[in-house]
């Protein structure tokens, strides 16, 4: 910034030694000739004008400016009196200095949203549903054009189509010019004298409607299909948005989903567990045998590949992983109590301490218990 230092009573056009009246009344009738209501391609030149203002009606940022310094790169630089920004507020109104015109009656319509329950066996397999749609579509009477039948909409006496409306306020600037959306059209430029009865002018009315919705194989919940054109009409005949289906998948009594993979548990008896057993296991894709090796323990798994949930984005599908959990009896009668005993003593499991403390990482434990065995 140094060096190249604007100077600011040059862009007022006043001498160094202007009083603060001398600068008010040079920015105010540079203000008024340079504003963008009267002069759209001065803007730059206005937003210059105002900061050699802000800076030389300000003593301390006056001295700054006048040493060399750029009296906006201090913190506070906007704080003292009034801002830079409360003076484009003054004149542009809060919504800043962009150009306005009538507002088009036409616009998009909003995207809408609908939720679907899905059971597992519809998120894995894909499903088509019908679906009971609310939203607002172009009325029939008017075609969206908000005139009733007959009649049209007309130029806006008010704002003379121009859909804002400029307003003249005093401020110790003096005079200044905004100008705000025209109350009398809602900034549209036209009124519509006879509105159509059957939507009140909007262009639309509410409906339902039946739509036919194929989801494909692998949703899940939280996916969202997206089907262009068929969300909320606009207002004033406006294209529609589109809508969005938003999948649910209802929790199922026996699988439990992790990604595209299904886990189940399946319970065997200690003796079945101890012999090896075959289980037929009603998956989505029907009965299937599932074999357990003789001496199976609980927690192990079996993994049936490809009875899994379809993949949404690649071809295949998950696993089903079937957890084993081994059961041991309860209520022995007094012959299998027997049986048991005798099994118990053939095997040299009968007497006390035949339980052993192992650590959760067995592996781990076995592989170090044999590293120091070895040596
Ligand atoms: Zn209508
Ligand atoms: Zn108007």
């Amino acid at each position: 910034m140094a060096g190249q230092q604007t100077d600011f009573y040059a862009v007022l056009g006043v001498s160094r030694d202007a009083s603060p009246e001398e600068i008010k009344k040079a920015y105010r009738r540079l203000a008024r000739q340079l504003h963008p209501d009267v002069n759209p391609d001065e803007e730059e030149r206005f937003k210059e004008v105002t900061k050699a203002y802000e800076v030389l009606s300000d003593p301390q940022k006056r001295e700054m400016h006048d040493l060399g310094g750029d009296p906006f790169s201090t913190g506070g630089g906007f704080g003292s009196g009034f801002g830079f920004s409360d003076i484009m507020d003054a004149f542009f109104g809060a919504g800043g200095g962009a150009s306005r015109g009538p507002r088009p009656r036409q616009r998009r319509g909003q995207d809408a949203l609908i939720r679907v329950d899905l059971e597992l066996s519809e998120t894995t397999f894909g499903v088509t549903r019908e679906l009971q749609v609310d939203t607002a579509v172009t009325c029939p009477t008017c075609n969206g054009g908000g005139a009733s039948p007959g009649s049209s909409p007309r130029t806006c006496d008010i704002c003379r189509g121009r859909g804002e409306v400029q307003q003249v306020t005093r401020s110790f600037l003096g005079q200044v010019m905004t100008s705000r959306p025209c109350a009398a059209c809602q900034g549209f430029g036209t009124v519509i004298p006879d509105p159509c009865h059957e939507c009140g002018g909007d262009g639309r009315v509410r409906s339902r409607r039946s739509l036919k919705v194929k989801i494909p194989p692998g949703v899940d919940t939280g996916t969202r299909i997206q089907l262009t054109g068929e969300g909320e009409s606009g207002p004033g005949g406006g294209p529609p948005g589109d809508l969005f289906v938003e999948i649910v998948e209802r929790s199922h009594p026996l699988f439990r989903r992790q990604g595209d993979d299904l886990h189940c548990t399946v319970q065997v008896p200690m003796t079945a567990a101890a012999l090896g057993t075959t289980v037929t296991l009603e998956t989505l894709d029907g009965p299937r045998p599932v074999t357990l090796r003789p001496g199976v323990q609980s927690g192990q798994t079996e993994i049936l590949t490809d009875l899994g949930v379809t993949h949404l984005r690649s071809a295949g599908r998950g696993e089903l992983v079937v957890h084993v959990e081994v059961v041991t009896p309860t209520r022995l009668d007094p012959e299998q109590e027997e049986l048991l005993r005798k099994l118990a003593a053939l095997r040299g499991e009968d007497g006390p301490d035949v339980g052993q403390l192992t650590g959760h990482q067995q592996g781990f434990f076995n592989r170090l218990r044999d590293a120091f065995n070895q040596r």
